[in-house]
C-alpha cells in the first residue's frame, strides 16, 4: 500500500501533470481578461428546415481568439468558466451580443431564431429570468426571436425550480431548447411537465443513423414520434451526411443542424448564409444538395 502512496504522490507532481496545472491556470488568468480584451466572438451556426433545406435561424456559439494560442475551443474554456465562475458573465456577454444582434437583423428584415446555450449557474441565478427580459429590453431584441437551451441533465436536476426560472420568459415569448437530448439521465415525464419548445437530438444518435447496427435509427424514429406526439419541435444536431439527412427528413423531422448544411460562422457570413437560404431560394439549395 506504502508504494502505492508513493507511487501516486510521485505521479501527481510529475512534470507532465504540473504542466497542465500551469496551463490551466494561464488559460484562467487570460479568460479574466478575454471579455474586456474583444477576444471573446460569438459564432453562428444555420438551422434548417430539414424538408427543403430553408434557413430557419442558428445555434449562437462562442469562440475564443486567444493572441498567442489561436483559437480556443468552448470544449476547452467553457469547464474551465464553470468552474471559476467566470461562465455568468461570459454568458452575459453573448446574450447581450445575439440580442443586439437579433435586434439589427430584424431592422434589416431578417427574422432568424436565435438560440443560446445557458448554463448551470446561469441559469440558477435567482436574477436570472430579470436579466434575460433586460438584455432584451435594452437591445430593442423580440422576445420571440430567443430561444434559450439547457441540457438535458440541468432540466432533470430540479424540475419544479427549472419550471420556475421558465415560467417568466415563456410569458414573455422567450423559447425553450432542450439540449443535448438522449445524454443525460431524462425521466420522459420530465418532457411532459416541463415546457419545452424544441427538443435537440444529441449528435452522438444522429451520427449512428448511417451506421451499420440498426439501434440509433429506432431510437432516433422513436424520439421523433415521441416528440410528435408531445407537440415539440426536434432539432437533430450534427448531421454530416446525406443518408442521415434524408432519414431524418422522411421520418419527419423538422429542423437540423450540422456540417452537411454550414459550420458555424461569424455574424456577418451568417447573415449574408441566412439571405441565400430564404424559402424563395430554398429550390436552387435543394438542388445543390441533390448533387453535393
Ligand atoms: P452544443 O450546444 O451541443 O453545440 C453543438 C456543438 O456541435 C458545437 O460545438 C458545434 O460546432 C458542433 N457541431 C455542429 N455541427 C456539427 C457536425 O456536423 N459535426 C460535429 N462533429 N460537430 C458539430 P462547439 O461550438 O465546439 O461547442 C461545444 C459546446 O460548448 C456546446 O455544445 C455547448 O455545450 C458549449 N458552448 C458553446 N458556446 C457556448 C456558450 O455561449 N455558452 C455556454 N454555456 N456553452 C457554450
Ligand atoms: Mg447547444
Ligand atoms: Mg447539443
Ligand atoms: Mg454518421
Amino acid at each position: 500500500a506504502a508504494k502505492l502512496t508513493g507511487g501516486a504522490a510521485y505521479r501527481f507532481f510529475s512534470p507532465d501533470l504540473d504542466e497542465r496545472a500551469y496551463r490551466h491556470l494561464v488559460l484562467e488568468s487570460d479568460l479574466r481578461q478575454a471579455t474586456a480584451r474583444g477576444e471573446l466572438e460569438v459564432y453562428f451556426q444555420p438551422q434548417v428546415a430539414c424538408s427543403d433545406g430553408r434557413g430557419i435561424g442558428a445555434e449562437a456559439l462562442i469562440r475564443w481568439n486567444h493572441p498567442t494560442r489561436g483559437v480556443v475551443t468552448p470544449a476547452e474554456f467553457i469547464p474551465l468558466a464553470e468552474e471559476s465562475g467566470l461562465i455568468v458573465d461570459i454568458g452575459t456577454f453573448v446574450l447581450r451580443r445575439v440580442c443586439a444582434q437579433a435586434a439589427l437583423w430584424a431592422s434589416r428584415g431578417l427574422n432568424p431564431r436565435l438560440s443560446v446555450n445557458v448554463s448551470r449557474a446561469q441559469f440558477q441565478r435567482e436574477d436570472f429570468p430579470a436579466l434575460v427580459l433586460q438584455i432584451l429590453a435594452d437591445s430593442g431584441a423580440a422576445p420571440s426571436q430567443l430561444e434559450l437551451e439547457i441540457t438535458e441533465s440541468i432540466a432533470m436536476s430540479d424540475p419544479a425550480s427549472v419550471a420556475g426560472q421558465m415560467a417568466p420568459l415563456r410569458a414573455a415569448g422567450v423559447r425553450f431548447a432542450m439540449d443535448d437530448f438522449g445524454t443525460g439521465y431524462s425521466s420522459l415525464s420530465v418532457l411532459t411537465r416541463l415546457p419545452f419548445d424544441v427538443l435537440k437530438i444529441d449528435r452522438s444518435f444522429v451520427s449512428g443513423i448511417d451506421g451499420d447496427t440498426p439501434e440509433c435509427r429506432v431510437l432516433v424514429r422513436t424520439v421523433l414520434a415521441m416528440a410528435r406526439g408531445l407537440g415539440l419541435e426536434v432539432v437533430a444536431e450534427g448531421v454530416e451526411t446525406k443518408i442521415e439527412h434524408s432519414f431524418l427528413r422522411d421520418h419527419q423531422c423538422a429542423s437540423a443542424q450540422g456540417f452537411l448544411f454550414a459550420a458555424p460562422m461569424p455574424a456577418t457570413r451568417f447573415e449574408t448564409w441566412f439571405i441565400a437560404h430564404r424559402r424563395r431560394d430554398a429550390r436552387l439549395l435543394q438542388a445543390r444538395l441533390r448533387t453535393a
